[in-house]
């Protein structure tokens, strides 16, 4: 193995965490006078750089004035039971808004829209980087690309941590594009390689061996194979976050682009191959069940169900904007037939549409409020949004649920530095972004990215103070 080159930063990964590290540690270093030496590790193509930041649309769950939903940190602790770090969590609510600053700072225009559909996040809007993830990911990348001393290394895989005999991190070895495996001495390495759900055996030694069922959502995080938390907990860190959960979302399997997930199942209903319901499709806004429907149709549907709506579905505006499949529904004259299109018993379809239908109790039908038009006697039921199926042509889509991400991860502090079983830091190694372990339960929507930022940029930051 050669040693080929030293740098004061190396970063594991070029989304939106690892690039976040890279630009502020040029920043700060900068600032103090330094020429930063840094390099930044991707395991993939440069063409395909960016993990899974470059397919998010990345939805912040911010205040329409640049604040984190102030309802976040408690929500985090009730959603986790406790368990969520809470100074991690009141670092984020605390930083977001200098973290919206950095992006606007760095080519990343943030703008902010209204949700036309009940969600729960704050005042029902949300912001968002001008073109979704892949903004940041070449904003970031191509002010990096720019700056003397900055390497930019693709095809280049992190597979081990080095620590010195006092226990300082002050190396890693790498294996590049030519197969070579090499060691780059480095003052500091923050680890920002996400999570393991590209990781089929991972995700059966966590989840059972089911969890190798789960496709990912879309190419990027299939480069996100749990080399980091393995990196890091191999050099003494402790862990976070639940390895047993994951972001789940419902998706058209048929779909031929990333992100296929499909939101408005609030508007209509879902059933398994028996054709039987089997959720509250209404019980909430889609911004906070999409989780929870996902896993349901992995964990107890076969990873199998199909959306079922009408001409009333199909008319509230705007629908579009909330299903991201490319493929036409299934669509048929009546409920039997459209049975037979999705291979289901038009018997029993027939029987399931027949008794919802039945069900529906009073009131008036509002797609853009809680309305609380609910089924009566019905298991399950349904919470809101419920009106009889009636209007055809029916359409349905299938359904199956998709990994985004991995729950469990580096146990960092509330300045991105790795710490120990025993709370110890870990000298010279930080952990930023889905590599770190935060959730636990349910993901809060819209707040993956802005930690990634968030820790990121406090990583390169306080990384700079350390070794720039
Ligand atoms: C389709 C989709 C939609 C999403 N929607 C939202 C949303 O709306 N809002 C939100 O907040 N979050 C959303 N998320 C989640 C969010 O995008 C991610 O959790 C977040 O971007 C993670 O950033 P990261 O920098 O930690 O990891 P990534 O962006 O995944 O970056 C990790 C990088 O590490 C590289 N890598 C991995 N292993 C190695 C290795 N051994 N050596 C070198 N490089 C390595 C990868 O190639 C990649 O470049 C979505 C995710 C997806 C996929």
């Amino acid at each position: 193995m050669t040693e080929s080159a030293s740098y004061d930063l190396v970063v594991v990964g070029m989304g939106a965490a690892g690039l976040s590290a890279g630009v502020s540690f040029v920043d700060a270093a900068t600032a103090a006078g330094h020429d930063p030496r840094v390099a930044v590790l991707e395991r993939a193509p440069e063409q395909e750089r960016g993990g899974a930041t470059r397919y998010t649309s990345s939805w912040f769950r911010v205040t329409e004035d640049r604040r984190l939903d102030p309802n976040l940190v408690g929500l985090m602790e009730s959603l986790s039971g406790g368990l969520a770090d809470l100074d991690y969590c009141r670092t984020l609510e605390r930083e977001v808004p200098a973290s919206l600053d950095f992006l606007d700072g760095h080519a990343v225009e943030i703008t902010y829209f209204k949700q036309p559909f009940p969600n729960r996040n704050t005042g029902g809007g949300l912001g968002m980087p001008v073109g979704g993830g892949i903004a940041i990911v070449d904003g970031l990348a191509g002010i990096l690309e720019g700056t003397n001393g900055v390497e930019l290394l693709y095809e280049t895989e992190a597979l081990a941590l080095r620590l010195s005999s006092d226990g300082q991190v002050d190396g890693i070895v790498v294996r590049g594009r030519d197969g070579q495996e090499r060691t780059l001495r480095a003052g500091a390495v923050v680890i920002a390689c996400g999570g393991f759900e590209g990781n089929p055996e991972m995700l059966a030694e966590h989840l059972g061996e089911r969890g190798r069922e789960l496709p990912v959502i879309a190419p990027g995080p299939g480069n996100n194979r749990g080399d980091g938390i393995r990196m890091a907990v191999e050099a003494g860190a402790a862990t976070a976050g639940q390895f047993d959960m994951f972001h789940a979302e419902p998706v058209d399997p048929r779909a031929t682009k990333p992100d296929p997930v499909f939101y408005p199942y609030v508007y209509g209903i879902v059933v398994n191959r028996q054709a039987k319901r089997f959720f509250d499709e209404g019980q909430n806004s889609f911004d906070s069940t999409f989780e929870a429907l996902g896993y349901e149709i992995w964990r107890n549907q076969e990873q199998t169900a199909f959306f079922i709506g009408d001409q009333t579905t199909l008319g509230i505006e705007p629908f579009e904007a909330v299903v991201f499949t490319d493929v036409a529904p299934v669509t048929a004259e009546t409920i039997g037939g459209l049975a037979e299109g999705l291979g289901l018993d038009p018997g029993a379809l027939e029987q399931t549409v027949a008794e919802y239908n039945a069900a529906i109790g009073p009131g008036e039908f509002d797609p853009y409020s809680f309305d609380a038009k609910s089924t009566r006697g019905l298991e399950p039921p349904k919470s809101n949004w419920a009106f009889p199926l009636d209007s055809p042509p029916f359409v349905a889509y299938p359904l199956t649920c998709a990994i985004t991400f991995t729950f469990g991860g580096i146990r960092t502090d509330s300045s991105a530095r790795v710490v120990t079983a025993a709370g110890e830091l870990i000298p010279g190694l930080y952990a930023a972004g889905e590599v770190t372990g935060v959730y636990y339960n349910e993901y809060p929507a819209g707040t993956s990215v802005l930690r990634s930022v968030t820790f990121g940029r406090l990583a390169g930051a306080h990384a700079a103070g350390e070794v720039g």
